[in-house]
């Protein structure tokens, strides 16, 4: 089924240059990105995005990172988009992270690992409607 996610490239991603690279890998996996915009994450999108992190102990930490430089928000769209993006980003923690994945390739540490992507349809749908309106996504 043809579905949508949010994505988001992170500040070690952009602060490296890495924004055409990952686009590669979501392109050369069938994502179609429909809707792409730079933005600088305020403290308050930030807050809200990670809401439900914030007991964690890297609530704070994560905060300040997403805030730190500029950030990709993406919409990307194709078959189970949603578990696509997920496998192609690779887990949390690079180090553990399969082979090709973006996570494998290009992050840095569990905090700063270079791609966010929606961990399900419903998050998706409000993650998507946080930072873009119906207009400008261009399936
Ligand atoms: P994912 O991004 O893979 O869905 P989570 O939703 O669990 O992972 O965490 C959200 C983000 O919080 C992670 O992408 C990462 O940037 C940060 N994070 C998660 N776990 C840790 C940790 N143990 N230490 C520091 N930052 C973390
Ligand atoms: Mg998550």
């Amino acid at each position: 089924m043809t579905e949508r996610t949010f994505s988001i490239l992170k500040p070690d991603a952009t602060e490296r240059n890495l924004t055409g690279k990952i686009n590669a890998v979501i392109e050369d996996a069938g994502l179609r990105i429909v809707a792409q915009r730079r933005i600088r994450m305020t403290e308050a999108q930030a807050k809200t995005f990670y809401e439900v992190h914030k007991e964690r102990p890297f609530y704070g930490e994560l905060v300040g990172q997403m805030t730190s430089a500029p950030v990709v928000v993406q919409v990307l769209e194709g078959e189970n988009a949603v578990a696509k993006y997920r496998e192609i980003m690779g887990a949390t923690n690079p180090e553990q992270a399969a082979e090709g994945t973006i996570r494998k390739l290009f992050a840095k540490n569990v905090g700063e690992n270079s791609v966010h992507g929606s961990d399900s349809q419903d998050n998706a749908k409000l993650e998507i409607a946080q930072f873009f309106t119906e207009d400008q996504i261009v399936g």
